[in-house]
């Protein structure tokens, strides 16, 4: 069926996809069990990996086509539609600035020599970026959308550049560590990605990130309808998968732990599709509430791995 046309001036509200029929792990998807999602930009399909379990989107949304979801009000403001999970992003800055310090403390001081060249794919409005620019580090950034390097320059004061990792000329064993955080599951062909972090960072390096994980006790209960089954997502890792993948781009010492994080009430409404009751969070003034100390996040794993 033809699409609708849409007017210039507009960006186009569907998806478009391509075709993928491989997991990150390697193994070809064949008849697989589908999982499905009507979104009010397309159906997302997600199919399980015999093998290691994970999730795939399959067939695979274009990166453009992503390009323009993150941009838009249907992923930022989930006020403004039923698809987004987010209620405010802008918003739930402080409390993410307060996570983003805890996390180097926790994870990262000890791991990284002083003055470390660090790059962040995916770093949205930068605030793990300041905390280690704040600790003495020289810091870079990258972003799909031009919409969060511009939230990144006015709420961090960051110079954060914007492209697909995928398509970046960054030196070769140019960093010291690499992080990704809430972007593994996002990445396109992970198993390229992956690969091309291991040629940037130098021997020695790290590649830290963090991901939900498909054979966890939560995302059993929910089912389809947990929030990875989302546009946005292209790998929902088992913890199997994870592994087998990193093993495959040839990293060594990979190891996974709980990860804690600092998510505000908003924050939580939005992934436990319970989007209903954002005018109430609102209207008694906690949606931007958090914890003020981190707190373990029910299937989210954090993983480091080291390049030989
Ligand atoms: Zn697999």
């Amino acid at each position: 069926m033809p699409l609708p046309e849409v007017p210039s001036n507009r960006p186009a509200r569907h998806f478009e996809f391509e075709p993928r029929n491989e997991c990150p792990c390697g193994a070809t998807l064949i008849q697989p069990r589908r999982i499905t999602r009507e979104y009010a930009w397309g159906v997302v399909e997600f199919a399980a990996c015999p093998k290691c379990r994970s999730w795939i989107q399959s067939p695979q949304i274009t990166v453009q086509a992503l390009t323009r979801w993150y941009n838009s009000e249907d992923y930022r403001a989930a006020g403004a539609s039923k698809d987004g999970i987010y209620l405010n992003y802008s918003a739930d800055e402080a409390a993410r600035r307060g996570e983003a310090s805890a996390r180097y403390r926790r994870d990262l001081h000890k791991r990284l020599k002083p003055g470390s060249r660090v790059l962040e794919v995916g770093c949205a409005t930068g605030s793990l970026l300041a905390a280690l620019r704040d600790a003495g580090h020289q810091v870079s950034g990258l972003e799909l959308s031009s919409e969060f390097a511009e939230e990144a320059k006015r709420l961090n004061g960051l110079d954060v550049l914007v492209g697909d990792f995928a398509r970046m000329e960054y030196a070769p064993k140019s960093f010291d560590a690499i992080l990704m955080l809430g972007t593994v599951s996002n990445l396109q062909h992970s198993e390229h990605h992956f690969r091309r972090v291991r040629e940037l960072l130098k021997p020695g390096g790290l590649f830290y990130f963090n991901t939900p994980l498909a054979n966890s006790f939560s995302a059993w209960i929910y089912g389809r309808n947990f929030w990875m089954f989302a546009p946005s997502v292209s790998t929902f890792f088992s913890r199997k998968g994870c592994e087998l993948s990193m093993q495959r781009a040839g990293f060594e010492a990979i190891s996974c732990k709980q990860d804690y994080q600092r998510p505000t009430i908003g924050k939580w409404l939005g992934h436990l599709r319970l989007k209903v009751l954002f005018p109430l969070a609102r209207k008694i003034g906690i949606a931007e509430w958090a914890p003020p100390i981190s707190i373990p996040i029910p299937s989210v794993s954090v993983w480091v791995a080291q390049n030989p």
